[in-house]
């Protein structure tokens, strides 16, 4: 059974920046608080706990002087808040994340309403709609927008990070065609990062060449969940978050298998994975 991982693999750019800086900041405080979770993978956060990373579930929650702020940022109302009760901020926001929040500041300031092609529950997405002041909406149905009371005259579009390009291209297409009328205007800005780009990209080449995919991260993790959707276009997918997850069944027959990773699976757990196939490969 050959084994083979794509390129883009383990941490994104930034979520590795983000674990730097809370590295250092609990190392020279003894400790610091993040407001929610700092990345969606359970076995990151038990290691952060392990050196004195406590998650605060809220502004309320927080108990200490500093609290840092995820690399899915937050809204600035969420700021002012913090800094309203004395508490320092330590921003690990990813610069990709804020570049999404500006462009979405800037069109609202010019009048655009805003749509983010993305999902509303996520922490990155409500942390944007908080930099359009409240001027737009995240959703991935433009019939949700073609039936709006009253259709805004200038819609700005833009894409929550971890989408998937083709998809946010097609969604698009579909807003032209449902809610474009005379003289709307449209401004699109694809925000989609980099990283998660080649990382899918790479992904789906790897998909298309094996008898079976693994996308190791959490469970919970958007980016994670994108991947192991396009994966699963192309060959048998299964997302695992941890090594107990998989089941040797899965493997008969196969010869090839393809392993890859959401932007925070940390390098151990792709080992570990790793151990474990190559165990049932000289088995
Ligand atoms: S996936 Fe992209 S946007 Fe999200 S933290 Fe990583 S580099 Fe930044």
């Amino acid at each position: 059974m050959k084994i083979e991982k794509t390129r883009e693999i383990g941490f994104c750019f930034g979520v590795k920046r983000a674990i730097d800086i809370l590295e250092k900041v609990a190392r020279e405080r003894g400790g610091v608080e993040t407001l929610g979770a700092v990345v969606h993978n359970q076995q990151v956060l038990q290691r952060l706990a392990e050196i004195g990373v406590r998650v605060a579930q809220s502004v309320d929650d927080i108990r200490g002087d500093v609290v840092a702020v995820s690399s899915h940022g937050v809204a600035p109302s969420i700021e002012e808040e913090i800094q309203a009760r004395h508490i320092d901020i330590v921003d690990t926001t990813c610069p990709f994340v804020h570049r999404l929040q500006t462009a979405a500041r800037r069109l609202a300031e010019n009048g655009f309403f805003i749509i983010v092609y993305g999902d509303a529950d996520h922490t990155e997405v409500k942390g944007v709609l908080g930099w359009a002041d409240g001027r737009g909406l995240a959703t991935m149905d433009e019939k949700f927008i073609a039936k709006l009371d009253s259709l805004p005259r200038r819609l700005g579009v833009l894409s929550q990070t971890t989408q998937i390009p083709a998809h946010f291209t097609e969604f698009v297409k579909r807003l032209i065609d449902s809610a474009f009328t005379k003289d709307s205007e449209l401004r699109i800005i694809d925000t989609i990062c980099h990283d998660i780009r080649k990382r899918q990209a790479a992904a789906l080449e790897l998909a298309n060449r094996v008898g079976l995919m693994l996308v190791i991260g959490g469970h919970s993790s958007a980016n994670t969940n994108r991947l192991s959707e396009l994966c699963s276009t192309a060959t048998e997918t299964y997302l695992v978050e941890t090594v107990e997850e998989i089941r040797p069944s899965w493997f008969q027959g196969k010869h090839h298998i393809g392993i890859t990773s959401g932007a925070s699976t940390a390098e151990q757990t792709i080992d570990e994975v790793l151990a474990r196939l190559e165990a049932l490969a000289s088995n």
